[in-house]
């Protein structure tokens, strides 16, 4: 957790272009994006992968869905593309639950 970078963005040790924060999420620009508009909505509790989610994060992922959705028409996307990537073998390359919120092509 302590070298994790979304902890640490979370924590504001590091820089990154917020768009909106909750008590439970926080929502920035992608530093290296894959489309034209590109937002990572991060869960403040330090969740490796999806994997990891137990029962109890249950209403956590929903409201994590209704805050990129929040997000998306913040951005003005008319469609918009929410992705999880899972482990290292579906893309996942920093350990800590985050959903890419991916638009802006039209
Ligand atoms: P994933 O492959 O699902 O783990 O996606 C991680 C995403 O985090 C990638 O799209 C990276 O470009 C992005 N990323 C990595 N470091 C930073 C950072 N310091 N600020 C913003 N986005 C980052
Ligand atoms: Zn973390």
């Amino acid at each position: 957790m302590d070298d994790c970078v979304f902890c640490k963005i979370i924590k504001k040790e590091i820089p990154a272009e917020i768009l909106q924060e909750t008590e439970d999420f926080v929502i920035f620009k992608d530093i290296k994006p894959s489309a034209p508009v590109h937002y990572l909505a991060v869960l403040k509790k330090h969740i490796p992968s999806i994997k990891e989610i137990e029962h109890e994060d249950e209403a956590l992922i929903g409201h994590l869905i209704h805050e990129a959705k929040s997000a998306a028409e913040k951005l003005g996307l008319s469609g918009y593309k929410l992705v999880f990537n899972v482990g290292r073998d579906g893309g996942q390359i920093i350990d800590h639950i985050h959903l890419h919120i991916l638009g802006g092509w039209n």
